[in-house]
């Protein structure tokens, strides 16, 4: 029977784990340094839309919704919120959107393009300005990390995954160059396949195996209100000329995700590094509720309940990094899903499972392949030191 080791417990490594176990692909041994989720992923607004910005995204994004939408039935405990996602800009920024439109329709992604009228028509509660302009994917909505998680968590164990929580994988075990295996506390566990879903944690452990990553990290945060006296009636909003992004959350409350563009890169000092160490600037929320307070009045007189801070990974091309990685066979990686790794989700687990079972994906993920980058563009580009606004910055 053939063993095949996940690095990390995010939704990354949990998916592929789920499909990988759905696929009766041997044993499969899955390790999280802390608790399952206390990464990025249970620190996301899991927005989730299928408007992307390149071929392969676009195809991607489409078979994650798809799951999204089956893993309401799979998942005891989950339920997709399909309200939509609305993709907001304004003239500057729409043109270049407006030319994917035909790669939409060519890979049959349903949108439908609202002017500030029709916006107002549909939900009350938004005020847009009047040049603003939607981009509306009817199939696109929300998963809450603190109900998706831990039902994902439940069908891996369900399906005889074996969860190592509290473990950390301290290096991969190589043989004559090829992966066979992980140290962690406990001593070397030998594997078929180790899958690395460390997401920002990945610059540490890569660099110790020779291979640099081009991957930089920067800090994220959104807060959630208090139940509102009207509960929200919107889709998810990606709200491009705010710098930020607003949904509805369980119990009739209102999360709020926004953007810090001048905050420098952040740099994971160790492997040990704790996510719960990072705090969001002090007034940005109070800063984003005044930037908002016009088109969405109901947060002015909100109370809040929750804060939470985590990474976002971006590579230098902006796309994701995911699938074998050439110089180490028997290795695998995904990372870098910059601010959509939540939406990503169930197509990664799907297309990595894939990969490590049958040798191949059903949709050609090459140009995501960890492989692609020249050394030396890798050297420079990890040199250099940038705000957010400098990498390549699109939204979930
Ligand atoms: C505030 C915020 C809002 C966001 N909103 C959205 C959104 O609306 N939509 C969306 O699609 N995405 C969103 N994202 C991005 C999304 O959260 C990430 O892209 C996604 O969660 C990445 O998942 P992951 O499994 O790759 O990484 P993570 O969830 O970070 O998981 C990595 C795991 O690896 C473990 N680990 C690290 N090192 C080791 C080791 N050596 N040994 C064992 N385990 C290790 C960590 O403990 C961690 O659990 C948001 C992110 C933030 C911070």
């Amino acid at each position: 029977m053939t063993t095949t080791i996940i690095i990390g417990g995010g939704v990354i490594g949990l998916s592929t784990a789920y499909h990988l176990a759905r696929k009766r692909a041997g044993r499969i041994i899955l390790f999280n340094k802390g608790p399952i989720g206390d990464g990025s992923s249970s620190r996301a607004a899991g927005i989730i839309t299928g408007l992307l910005w390149t071929e392969v995204g676009v195809q991607v994004r489409k078979l994650s919704v798809q799951r999204f939408h089956e893993l309401s039935e799979e998942l005891e405990g989950y339920k997709f919120q399909n309200v939509g996602c609305l993709n907001l800009f304004d003239p500057p920024s729409w043109p270049e959107r407006q030319a994917l439109l035909p790669l939409y329709d060519r890979l049959g992604v349903k949108y439908e393009i609202l002017d500030a009228d029709e916006m107002r028509r549909r939900w009350p509660q938004l005020n847009p300005r009047e040049d603003w302009i939607g981009l509306y994917d009817a199939q696109g909505g929300y998963s809450e990390p603190d109900e998706y998680i831990p039902a994902l968590t439940r069908a891996c164990r369900a399906l005889g995954v074996d969860i190592r929580e509290n473990e950390q994988v301290a290096d991969l075990v190589l043989r004559g160059g090829r992966a066979i295996g992980v140290r962690t506390a406990s001593g070397v566990i030998e594997a078929d396949a180790v899958l690395s879903t460390i997401y920002s944690w990945s610059n540490r452990f890569f660099e110790r195996l020779g291979i640099p990553l081009p991957v930089k990290a920067f800090v994220h945060q959104r807060y959630v209100t208090k139940p509102l006296a009207v509960p929200p009636q919107f889709p998810a909003v990606n709200a491009n000329p705010l710098g930020g992004y607003i949904r509805p959350a369980s119990g009739g409350a209102m999360l709020l995700g926004v953007e810090t563009a001048d905050r420098e890169e952040f740099r994971v000092p160790s492997l040990d590094f704790q996510m719960s160490t990072l705090r969001a600037p002090a007034g940005l929320r109070e800063k984003a509720v005044a930037d908002f307070s016009e088109y969405a009045p109901m947060l002015v007189d909100a109370a809040w309940h929750d804060e939470r801070v985590g990474l976002l990974t971006f590579s230098m091309d902006g796309e994701p990094i995911m699938g074998a990685v050439g110089q180490i066979p028997g290795f695998y990686t995904a990372l870098a899903f910059h601010s959509g790794g939540f939406a990503y989700n169930p197509a990664a687990g799907y297309l990595l499972a894939e990969i490590i079972a049958d040798g191949k994906a059903s949709i050609d993920v090459s140009s995501f392949s960890p492989d692609r980058f020249d050394p030396a563009d890798v050297v420079a580009y990890l040199a250099t030191t940038v705000p957010q606004s400098a990498a390549v910055r699109r939204r979930h």
